[in-house]
């Protein structure tokens, strides 16, 4: 007789950054060879795993109301086992354990190699806690996905080249939680983006907590950056686009800033946050940059990339910021012009040196200058958008769109769009004319090589007397 082994089932729950979302997807490459295969809900699955977020303390807070329910499942009867991982179980490891009961497994980025093992000893009944940076390299151990695998994620992927920080902004957790900063060796990020691309991936976002500190050596020992990075990427047959995120103003070197000139790949979208518009606040912020660089650096990025669009994150209400400061704040957002932005009301964080000075903004104080940071951003995302219409951009085709007979995608600057389209163009990218432009998305209409000769040829006539 012959027992049927039911395959374990995975759920993932993925809180924060897209670094989170890669990490996700790896610890499921990890588990793979030890029967979990993904599931969509939790109601049915043998594991719960959830991959937690701890830069704000709201996103912490959102992990233990999810224990609540897990734990409440486990009384209603359901057997499975729980585990939390990320950067909340780095950091608070211990108050995990103690303040649910029901969490069978606790484990750091940087134990995610060691999962199947993990798994396996927590499913022993003995609960487990691994928050310890182990000296092996969990890249070196994981297992790559299989192309089938890949080709169900889509046809953009993102791949982690760096991680960890060191360069401790005062309100920030990240060099706490992931370490030091660490960059992975260039051939073993080579051959990831090899495997991605010969599975149909066109499109790759590196990624990391300070991704354009990534440096590494080439085959002759020579020191390189990202820039280089990306022109090795771009040797690979059928890789359309590269991106990257997130980045800091202080580490965009001369040589980066030339890749965006003369690799064709990369995108003219780039993430660089700046937090703060007022000096005194960058300065105790530790930000290692003023206002002027950043400025200056940007006029740089420009030059050399002309249609270069740019997206940021902000704090407002870090310790000590003064109406004044919030107004350099606005002041610099307008200055530069974003085609998206990511704000923030100062957060506390357990251990940075920001959550203990004396000088908190109050809570209403926060609400109100977010409110009105947000009006500012939300306006130039507006207006970015419709500054797109009338302009053919290149476009992504990666999916079905909404309705029948359409296709969803991406422009150069992130932005989805949706056009009319048949299912055989998925993959390839498109010149589309924007014809209409929403709060969320954009759309168009692919231009044929004869409409765009035709316009040229409109555009280059004399304008009559
Ligand atoms: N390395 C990037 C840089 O230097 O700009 C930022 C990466 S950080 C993981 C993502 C964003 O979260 C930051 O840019 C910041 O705006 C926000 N953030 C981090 N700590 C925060 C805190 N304590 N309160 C509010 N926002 C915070
Ligand atoms: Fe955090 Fe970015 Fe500052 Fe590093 S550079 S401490 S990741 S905000």
């Amino acid at each position: 007789m012959t027992t049927e082994i039911r395959p374990k089932r995975l759920f993932i729950k993925t809180y924060g950054c897209q670094m989170n979302v890669y990490d996700s997807d790896r610890m499921a490459d990890a588990l793979a060879p030890s029967g979990y295969e993904p599931t969509a809900t939790m109601d049915d699955a043998d594991l719960v795993v959830l991959n937690t977020c701890h830069i704000r303390e709201h996103a912490a807070e959102k992990v233990f109301s999810e224990l609540g329910r897990l734990a409440e499942m486990r009384r209603e009867g359901r057997s499975f086992t729980i585990a939390v991982a990320g950067c909340v179980a780095q950091a608070e490891g211990e108050e995990i354990a103690r303040r649910s009961k029901a969490v069978d497994l606790v484990f750091g980025p940087q134990s995610y190699h060691r999962l199947p093992d993990l798994v396996e000893r927590a499913g022993r009944g003995k609960r487990v806690i691994e928050t310890e940076f182990p000296a092996e390299d969990k890249f070196e151990h994981l297992p790559a996905a299989r192309p089938e695998v890949t080709r169900a994620r889509g046809l953009t992927a993102f791949l982690t080249v760096q991680e960890g920080c060191d360069k401790f902004c005062s309100f920030c957790v990240v060099p706490y939680t992931r370490g030091a900063e660490q960059s992975r060796p260039l051939e073993q990020v080579l051959a990831e983006a090899r495997t991605l691309v010969a599975a149909g991936v066109r499109e790759i976002t590196l990624l990391g907590q300070n991704v354009n500190a990534w440096h590494g050596l080439d085959v002759r020992g020579r020191e390189i950056g990202l820039g280089e990075l990306c022109a090795r990427l771009a040797e690979l047959e059928g890789l359309a686009r590269i991106r990257y995120t997130t980045s800091h103003p202080a580490d965009m070197t001369d040589e980066l800033i030339a890749a965006h000139r003369d690799n064709p790949l990369l995108m003219p979208y780039l993430h660089l946050p700046v937090q703060s518009g007022s000096d005194t606040i960058l300065a105790a912020m530790n930000r290692r940059h003023r206002r002027a660089d950043y400025l200056r650096l940007i006029d740089r990025i420009k030059a050399a990339r002309p249609d270069m669009a740019l997206s940021g994150d902000f704090i407002v209400g870090f310790p000590g910021e003064t109406d004044a400061d919030f107004e350099a704040t606005l002041s610099i957002v307008r200055e530069v012009g974003y085609a998206s932005a990511y704000t923030f009301k100062y957060s506390p964080r357990p251990g940075t040196p920001a959550a203990v000075a004396e000088t908190q903004v109050p809570e209403a104080v926060k609400a109100e200058r977010l409110a009105r940071l947000n009006a500012l951003v939300t306006a130039q995302m507006r207006g970015f958008a419709q500054s797109c219409v009338g302009r053919t951009l290149d476009v992504l085709l990666e999916k079905p769109g909404r309705m029948a007979g359409q296709l969803g995608g991406r422009s150069p600057y992130l932005q989805a769009v949706h056009l009319e389209a048949p299912a055989e163009l998925t993959g390839t990218v498109q010149k589309v004319l924007i014809t209409t432009a929403g709060n969320n998305s954009i759309a168009g209409k692919i231009v044929t090589h004869a409409e765009r000769k035709a316009a040229s040829v409109i555009e280059s006539q004399p304008i009559p007397a």
